[in-house]
């Protein structure tokens, strides 16, 4: 990565976007219960970021970071888990395994350094937007800089896949199509900024229940993403908002009917497209503009607890001074 700082840096923050599905297929389901999948996902500019500050005298030499102790905050509230089961600190966790860095009975030591993280949470909690996939990538990318590991993307990339389906998307962000379980992802050409109204519920919804319910009431489908990735390549709104598509979407809408009327508000209002984004419960329109989202957010907002106009592709984490 070329983001690297010449001399050892102490601290280092990184902003990283949450995400929408222009388009997802479920296919079959593996015996293992996972399901194949085939996705189109791009980017959104609502953020996350993920602070690292390295806490020791001794932690700028290579030697002192054997050892390391990790301390975990976050300003998300309780729907965000403020232990080791937080994304952010299992990728911290996995990438200290990787390069070979122990937490050991050395706890407490005065030279073992201590790497203090922090995550500021905008990312809705539990809503299909990646927020948890997000703060895994970004904790990846901070640490990685931070910790001077020096792994490339592909090497983020491939301990991402172990964090969840979409961290290997959010660890290079923009546009993607991703197959097999959402871990296989390829970059795609994407002409244009897309701008979106994003209706926000504060009541989450599981992702694993979205998928039972689609075991459920759902089907297998057959349906490529052609029309979305030729809209993409030719940078069409009209076309992308026609082309929209979520296989989930039945599944959500299922557990949360009302999310079927939030859909239908949105294309009243003027969008050229809506669907519920992954697997729920925000609900999403393209619009032809900034300025034409404003208005259909305007008009709306009465049905969502917070409605955010974003625009899309919102590029991938990124490092950034404070
Ligand atoms: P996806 O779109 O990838 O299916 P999502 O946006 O629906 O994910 P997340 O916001 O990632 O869902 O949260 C899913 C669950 O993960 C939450 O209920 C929460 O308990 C847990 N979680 C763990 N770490 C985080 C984190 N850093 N931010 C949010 N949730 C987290």
């Amino acid at each position: 990565m070329n983001d690297r700082a010449s001399t050892s840096v102490s601290c280092v923050s990184v902003r990283v976007p949450s995400k929408v599905n222009l388009f997802l297929a479920i296919r079959d389901r593996r015996p293992d219960g996972y399901h194949e999948l085939v996705t189109v996902l791009q980017t959104v500019s609502i953020y996350d970021t993920v602070k690292a500050r390295l806490d020791s005298p001794n932690a700028a030499h290579p030697a002192a970071r054997r050892f390391m102790e990790l301390a975990f905050t976050q300003d998300g509230g309780g729907q965000v888990p403020a232990d080791d089961t937080n994304l952010a600190v299992r990728a911290a966790r996995c990438l200290m395994e990787a390069i070979g860095v122990g937490t050991s009975d050395r706890d407490g030591h005065p030279d073992v350094p201590m790497t203090r993280l922090h995550l500021s949470k905008a990312i809705p909690v539990a809503a299909g937007m990646a927020g948890g996939s997000a703060d895994a990538a970004a904790a990846l990318v901070a640490l990685n800089h931070l910790w001077e590991a020096d792994l490339d993307r592909d090497e983020l990339r491939a301990l991402a896949a172990d964090l969840g389906a979409d961290v290997p998307f959010c660890i290079g962000g923009g546009t993607a199509l991703a197959t097999g379980i959402g871990t296989a992802t390829a970059q795609v050409l994407a002409r244009g900024a897309y701008a979106w109204v994003v209706g926000i519920s504060d009541r989450p919804l599981s992702t694993a229940e979205v998928y039972r319910a689609h075991d459920e009431v759902g089907r297998r489908s057959d349906i490529e993403p052609d029309a979305v990735l030729q809209a993409l390549r030719t940078g069409d709104a009209e076309a992308l908002g026609a082309a929209l598509h979520n296989d989930l979407e039945v599944a959500a809408c299922h557990l949360r009917p009302e999310l079927a009327d939030d859909r239908a508000a949105l294309l009243d209002a003027g969008a050229l497209g809506a669907m519920v984004s992954g697997s729920g419960p925000t609900v999403v329109g393209l619009a032809e503009s900034a300025e034409h989202a404003a208005s259909i957010a305007a008009l709306v907002a009465d049905r969502f607890d917070r409605v955010e106009v974003a625009l899309s592709p919102a590029g991938g984490p990124e490092i950034v001074r404070d």
